[in-house]
């Protein structure tokens, strides 16, 4: 592959002093950066050539060799480039610190809230409408008991870190700049744990078993959310634990369906009851006793008959309890026995003539002759 220049690269003069080729560096850094170019194969290789165009032209013996011999000199060198974003971020990561503002500078001591956690339970619609206490068991990292989160076995300290000084920062000088950055031997916490917590190897949390009571209110639907402060992961350098987020799943139910505070339900009724009226006794959800529906005279199929104050518990309050609403299905019976055909016979003679009468005087084709056009 012909390499570019690396005047070119920059796009700066061949005389361009460090200021230039560093302010040149940062332009085309932040452009090509993989974070602003997800996926983008040629950002990425831009990327990589501006970095190593500025590895060379801001170091000094590099540059020399590579004024006089080009990239063939810089070879014989024993310079290889870079093959990842590995190398150039372990490289000028405190750069793109300074661009990015990642890495955490903010030092040793920085709190900072656990993680929060999410729970998914599972409840019957009585249990919805009742509300309930649940019990519930889920994992989460603890401080630990045996070191209290300080990471270093019981009765020995930690030491103060050599490369920073405890410090948490160091400060390193990119030719003009004087970039501050993350310790790369402490990580930031200003001290290493020589002697490691047996329980936790060091990290100062254990994973544990917790049981919890929730108290779940009356109402709840699919998709309610019950936070839990500080029911999470512990939090970092004495930051707050995160919560604990039960999302509520509430169960099909077989006779209820529910939309928001209502309830909805179907009954089959016989046409005889749908005609001639009827009471009967039908289930109300998270009550024992049952609730006795009056069908009047004439009901039609899907009317519905609303029944106030029997519906859904609701989040609001008890008193806020929503309606039920009971839809009429009438059922046709598809087989009669030969005096249900006579009587029903004799009925429809009470109306006028039966249909099969009014057939044979070519009366009853009205109807259908219509439909036909
Ligand atoms: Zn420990
Ligand atoms: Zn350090």
């Amino acid at each position: 592959m012909n390499k570019r220049d690396y005047y070119e690269v920059l796009g700066v003069a061949r005389e361009s002093g460090e200021v230039e080729i560093k302010a040149a560096y940062r332009k085309l850094a932040l452009k090509y950066h993989p974070d602003r170019n997800p996926g983008n194969k040629d950002a990425e290789e831009m990327f990589k050539e501006a970095a190593e165009a500025y590895d060379v032209l801001t170091d000094d013996e590099k540059r020399q060799l590579y004024d006089k011999f080009g990239h063939e000199g810089l070879a014989g060198s024993g310079f290889r480039g870079f093959n990842g974003f590995e190398d150039i971020f372990s490289n000028f990561g405190d750069i793109f610190e300074g661009i990015f503002g990642f890495g955490g500078g903010g030092g040793r001591t920085r709190a900072m809230q656990g993680k929060s956690l999410r729970y998914d339970l599972e409840l019957s619609l009585e249990e919805a409408f009742l509300g309930k206490e649940a019990e519930i068991s889920f994992h989460r990292l603890e401080e630990c008991a045996t070191c209290h989160g300080s990471g270093s076995k019981p009765g020995t300290q930690p030491e103060t870190c050599g490369t920073c000084q405890g410090r948490g920062q160091v400060i390193r000088s990119q030719g003009f700049f004087q970039v501050s950055s993350t310790c790369p031997a402490c990580h930031g916490q200003g001290e290493i744990i020589s002697q490691p917590c047996s329980e936790c190897g060091g990290g100062g949390k254990t994973r544990v078993e917790k049981e919890i009571q929730v108290k779940i209110p009356a109402g709840v639907d699919t998709g309610s959310q019950l936070r839990l402060r500080g029911e999470g992961e512990s939090g970092e350098n004495g930051g707050p634990p995160g919560d604990l987020f039960v999302v509520i799943h509430v169960k099909e139910h077989d006779f209820f369906a529910r939309e928001d505070e209502n309830l909805i339900c179907q009954v089959p009724i016989s046409f005889v009851q749908a005609t001639l009226g009827d009471t009967m006794s039908i289930p109300l959800l998270g009550e024992e006793k049952t609730h006795e529906l009056n069908i009047p005279r004439g009901t039609q199929p899907g009317e519905i008959i609303k029944v106030p104050g029997k519906g859904m518990a609701s989040l609001r309050g008890f008193r806020k309890r929503g309606d039920l609403y009971v839809k009429i299905v009438v059922k046709i019976p598809k087989k009669l026995n030969q005096q249900q055909t006579e009587l029903l016979q004799e009925f429809s003679r009470t109306e006028g003539l039966t249909l099969s009468e009014k057939k044979k005087k070519g009366k009853g084709k009205g109807f259908w002759k219509k439909k036909a056009h």
